[in-house]
């Protein structure tokens, strides 16, 4: 048996019904995958492999993510104590805009506050 050959997010072109969106996941009946597709005339189908063929595909040259950026708090609360025993506003830079460096007197990268 063949693998599916579309992913979600592909542009296919459909025989009859035009071009259109693979929404979601495949089913399998028998000998067949079928898709459901958003058609560009906003009709929806549910159609075999065989009837369509791919556009484009939903890959991209490049995988885009959201890097995680710390910034100092102004509002936390400069003398709330980390658990490596300094306080919050000396895991910053101060010279260069706040900078989370870690802390300045020892080698905790992250503030985490100390719980008593
Ligand atoms: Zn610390
Ligand atoms: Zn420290």
């Amino acid at each position: 048996m063949q693998k599916p050959k579309y992913e979600i997010g592909d542009r296919v072109k459909h025989y009859k019904y035009g071009k259109g969106t693979i929404l979601g996941n495949y089913h399998k009946r028998g000998e067949y995958y079928y898709w459901h597709i958003q058609y560009d005339n906003n009709a929806f189908g549910y159609n075999t492999e065989q009837s369509l063929k791919l556009i484009s595909n939903s890959l991209k040259p490049y995988i885009e993510f959201t890097k995680v950026k710390y910034k100092y708090n102004p509002n936390y609360g400069d003398d709330r104590i980390c658990k490596c025993g300094h306080p919050y506003y000396r895991h910053f830079d101060s010279y260069e805009d706040n900078y989370p460096c870690g802390c300045k007197y020892c080698d905790c990268d992250t503030f985490e506050e100390e719980i008593k």
